[in-house]
């Protein structure tokens, strides 16, 4: 998963994108980076690992000039996490550059890969995105825009983009709309973001999303707009408004984060309430909102039982396992004043390994719970996703192989709830259609990618 930002006009552009990643670092914490045009038309990029924080400053950022400037923050769910994969992509192409920003993951990159290959074509990278580059390319057509929807044709799965080239800034969505993208303005400036809150950040107003299958030009004459490709039916991630985006956001033409997480936390009030309990908690961030709803829905009083470490990144955005086990001792803590002797409902918006809620729930009942009753905001993750949340094989998702019984023994809890699949899609705004929900439902919009290993050469982020 990734967080891309964009900006054409203003006096500094690469400064805004610099403070619009700051909102999405959330979206992406293995590496950052920023591409800037000058006004002679020359590109310069910087990349590096790590948090926007860490490594975009000083020089590096000075030397960033110009008026148009993209970004990025990534989280590998294809590609591996080397600083070769840190995007923005930046390639020189007929005495001028293309660049691009990419969220989401391409579904047949590993064909289309093939294809440019056979015919020559030689990659930097193991990254998706490359390929969408090199089929740039390869147009022959004028105008940068078509040049887009060239490469763009038969490119099959989910993609949020910001591509620039001369003096275009393009944005693009996807046909059937998967993550989000907004468009802002700030005075005479276009801004691009994957969600509302880094538009606020630099003070820009949400104009409306980039639509499904459309690709946004903006260029000396303006803004305008053209679709590319067959409307689709929309498909947008579920788990975005669950777990991913900031609940501070407004995605998916307007929908609030916010808003969601407290319907779920009613919804699941509602299908699994906890009669008896003492006290209700969220684990802290992401499920705070839905715990409030819980709360709201049950009665049951609202409490800070865990005490998140914030100098410690998303647990669960560590590429390997024992990143992850580790974070997880060094991210949480338990107050007993809280818990001790209580019987507590702890809510969380999702379970994929295991690994964090098992941790949890130890460290809840260290602190002296009496009881642990589990109860998570949307219905068991039983599927890999291919369009851009990091939930790779079967084998890793702990609803995939055990029964919700079963998992809640494995985690050690005193009861277990999930909220039902039809539960989650009536919570959502805009809800129940339009949604791709396959990482529940097993209902995948495309066919499976043939190669699902992210670590081959397959996908970006
Ligand atoms: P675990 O118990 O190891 O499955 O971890 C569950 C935690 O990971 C929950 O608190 C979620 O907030 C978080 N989480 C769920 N899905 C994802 C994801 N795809 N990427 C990052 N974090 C996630």
């Amino acid at each position: 998963m990734c967080g891309i930002f964009g900006v054409r006009g203003g006096h500094d552009a690469a400064a805004l994108v610099h403070l619009g990643l700051y909102s999405l670092q959330h979206r992406g914490q293995e590496s950052a980076g920023i591409v800037a045009v000058d006004e002679t038309g020359t590109a310069r990029a910087h990349r590096s690992m790590g948090l926007v924080s860490e490594g975009l400053r000083g020089n590096a950022l000075s030397e960033l000039r110009g008026r148009l400037a993209i970004g990025h923050t990534r989280y590998s769910t294809a590609g591996s996490s080397t600083i070769e994969n840190a995007q923005p992509v930046l390639v020189r192409f007929r005495g001028g550059y293309i660049t691009l920003a990419h969220n989401g993951n391409i579904v047949n990159a590993t064909e289309l890969r093939r294809e440019l290959e056979a015919e020559g074509s030689i990659f930097n990278s193991t990254m998706d995105s490359e390929v969408l580059v090199h089929r740039m390319a390869r147009s022959h057509r004028a105008r940068p825009e078509e040049q887009l929807a060239d490469a763009l044709d038969g490119v099959e799965g989910a993609f949020s983009l910001l591509v620039a080239s001369g003096d275009t800034l393009m944005a693009a969505r996807d046909p059937r709309g998967w993550r989000p993208l907004v468009i802002g303005s700030l005075g005479n400036a276009v801004v691009f973001a994957s969600e509302t809150c880094a538009l606020d950040i630099v003070g820009a107003t949400h104009v409306r999303d980039v639509r499904p299958g459309e690709i946004v030009i903006v260029d000396g004459e303006g803004m305008r707009a053209m679709q590319f490709g067959a409307p689709l039916e929309q498909r947008r991630c579920v788990f975005e408004y669950v777990y991913f985006a900031r609940p501070d956001s407004r995605i998916f033409d307007g929908g609030s984060v916010d808003r969601a997480r407290r319907a779920l936390g009613r919804q699941l009030g509602r299908e699994c309430p906890s009669p008896g309990a003492d006290l209700v908690f969220g684990v802290p961030d992401s499920a705070n909102a839905a715990a409030l709803g819980y709360a709201e829905e049950t009665g049951l009083p609202l409490e800070l039982a865990l005490i998140r470490n914030h100098y410690v990144g998303r647990t669960f955005i560590q590429p390997s396992q024992e990143g992850r086990d580790h974070k997880v001792k060094v991210k949480y803590n338990a107050v007993r004043e809280v818990i001790d002797g209580k019987s507590v409902v702890m809510i969380d918006d999702s379970i994929v390994r295991g690994t964090t809620t098992r941790g949890l729930v130890a460290l809840v009942r260290a602190a002296g719970a009496r009881e642990v009753h589990m109860r998570i905001a949307s219905p068991p993750v039983t599927g890999p996703c291919y369009y851009g949340i990091d939930t790779p094989s079967r084998e890793e998702l702990i609803a995939a192989n055990l029964s919700v019984e079963e998992i809640g023994r494995h985690i050690g809890v005193d009861s277990l709830g999930y909220l039902s699949l039809d539960g989650m899609l009536a919570a959502v705004p805009g809800g129940p259609g339009g949604f791709c929900h396959a990482c529940f439902s097993g209902d995948y919009p495309t066919p499976p990618p043939t190669d699902p290993d992210k670590l081959r050469f397959g996908c970006g982020c």
